[in-house]
């Protein structure tokens, strides 16, 4: 596939701020052209005869007047990001010289670049597939180790690979099923049913194991949304704020799974966890602002995982055991705060807790945290670390096609149990495989691939 667009695009593709190097890109069939028209190299000829992937010293000019020293970087197509000639000037980082920049360029004809269009025009001329290009939106927006991992396996090719092998399979079942079409012979109908069955099933059990692996992309991808609840002065917020104030720590707004809703996220044990309602803990200190159990709840709602926060060096009350029936076993932490007020022993109530999963741990010295970590990453994963290679599914999109290709399949295997002749299992063979083309985007629908890379942003 080469699509080439008539099209020349530009954008900045570095933050704006103050920094060392910022860089103008564009990508088209004028890039070198308009380039060129601004650019007077320090030495040798014309940018047209440059190198590729060889860095030009020279200055950019507006008609004459020097706008910056810069570093200019011919790709010629299809050797390049997009697939297009792409240039890449490297000016100094200042907000003001970069835009200059990209106005001359506008100037000669280059069209600013939509959100993630060099991302939508390298897919289009088939440098990557659409899980590659989703990975670059990942790879950039990663918080967390896992994130990063997921997100460079998928731009590897991980995940691509295997759907593309998938998919090689069922053409092969495919082309069995058309043979057979021209088979009359009862016997070798027959075992060619019984090898065609085998080679789908194969297919259905590499296909579940990467919906069942998709769980985990997502989490290593989106983190872990986690809820710490507690009555008033348990230690909420005490346990939660030097989570916050470390250097790793990255507070940021999240557009969380309901809108409105500002989460803070912290990278713990290569994870990010995604706070629920830290604004509620933090308010705490104020007396007036008292947490009830009505907050907790609607926190816990959005909370794949509760941290139930008890005070260890008191006696449970009431609402301690409120929030002990309404946070459910299996999606929660019990952690026993102040323990450095128990001397080494604990708590008389903790037979209360049986069946729960707890902690003992002090918020104010430290002891215990690194269990909590450990604890909080061992049950996200199912105690599971993702193996470096492995192809994961780490989006709704991709989950939600595999899962549209198990179920053609499953159809394909029942025809084949009920000894449906071959035309329909054709049928649903080219189910199976448009389902996997969606995964990669081979089939995906034009309007989709459009919001996909509208997610982007400018420069990508
Ligand atoms: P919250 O209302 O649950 O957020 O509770 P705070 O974090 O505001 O803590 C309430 C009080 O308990 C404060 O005076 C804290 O200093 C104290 N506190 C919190 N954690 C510990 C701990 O691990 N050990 C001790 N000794 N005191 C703690």
């Amino acid at each position: 596939m080469d699509v080439q667009s008539e099209d020349t695009i530009v954008a900045i593709a570095t933050a704006l701020g103050a920094s060392g190097v910022g860089i103008v890109r564009l990508s088209g069939p004028r890039a070198v052209s308009i380039v060129e028209g601004m650019f007077r190299p320090s030495a040798g000829g014309p940018l047209a005869r440059a190198r590729s992937h060889h860095l030009r010293h020279g200055w950019i000019e507006d008609e004459g007047r020097p706008v910056d020293e810069v570093l200019a970087v011919v790709m010629r197509r299809p050797r390049s990001y997009t697939g297009e000639d792409v240039v890449e000037v490297h000016c100094h980082g200042g907000t003001m010289v970069l835009r200059t920049v990209l106005e001359l360029a506008c100037r000669r004809g280059a069209r600013l670049a939509r959100p993630g269009e060099f991302t939508q025009r390298a897919f289009l001329n088939g440098r990557i597939d659409l899980t590659r290009a989703e990975a670059v939106g990942d790879l950039v927006a990663s918080r967390s180790a896992l994130a990063l991992q997921a997100s460079v396996n998928q731009l590897r090719g991980r995940l691509y690979e295997e759907i593309r092998e998938l998919a090689e399979q069922v053409r092969q079942a495919a082309a069995l099923v058309a043979a057979g079409i021209d088979f009359p012979d009862e016997d070798v109908v027959f075992t060619h049913r019984e090898d065609l069955r085998a080679r789908l099933e194969a297919v259905r059990g590499r296909l579940e194991v990467l919906l069942q692996g998709a769980g985990r992309g997502r989490l290593m991808r989106e983190g872990l949304p986690v809820a710490i609840v507690g009555r008033p002065n348990v230690g909420k917020s005490t346990l939660l704020n030097p989570l916050l104030r470390e250097e790793r720590a990255i507070v940021t707004e999240i557009p969380g799974t309901t809108r409105d809703t500002v989460e803070e996220a912290v990278e713990m044990g290569g994870l990010m966890l995604r706070l629920v309602d830290t604004a509620g803990i933090r308010r705490t200190a104020d007396p007036v602002e008292q947490q009830g159990i009505g907050r907790a709840r609607a926190a816990l709602e959005r909370a794949e995982l509760a941290l139930l926060v008890l005070d260890g060096s008191a006696p449970l009350t009431g609402d301690d055991r409120l929030l002990l029936d309404e946070v459910p076993a299996a999606a929660s932490l019990v952690v026993i705060n102040k323990a450095d007020r128990l001397g080494g022993g604990r708590p008389g109530w903790e037979a209360e807790l049986e069946g729960r999963e707890r902690l003992l741990l002090s918020a104010v010295t430290g002891d215990g945290l690194p269990e909590m970590e450990r604890w909080i990453e061992h049950w996200a994963l199912d105690g599971e670390r993702p193996v470096a290679e492995e192809a994961l599914i780490t989006n709704l999109r991709q989950e939600q096609a595999a899962t549209g290709a198990r179920e053609a399949l499953d159809t394909a295997l029942a025809a084949l149990a009920d000894g449906l002749g071959e035309e329909l299992l054709a049928i649903d063979l080219e189910r199976v495989l448009s389902a996997l083309g969606d995964i990669v985007g081979e089939t995906t629908p034009d309007d989709l691939l459009g919001r996909i890379f509208a997610e982007f942003c400018i420069g990508k």
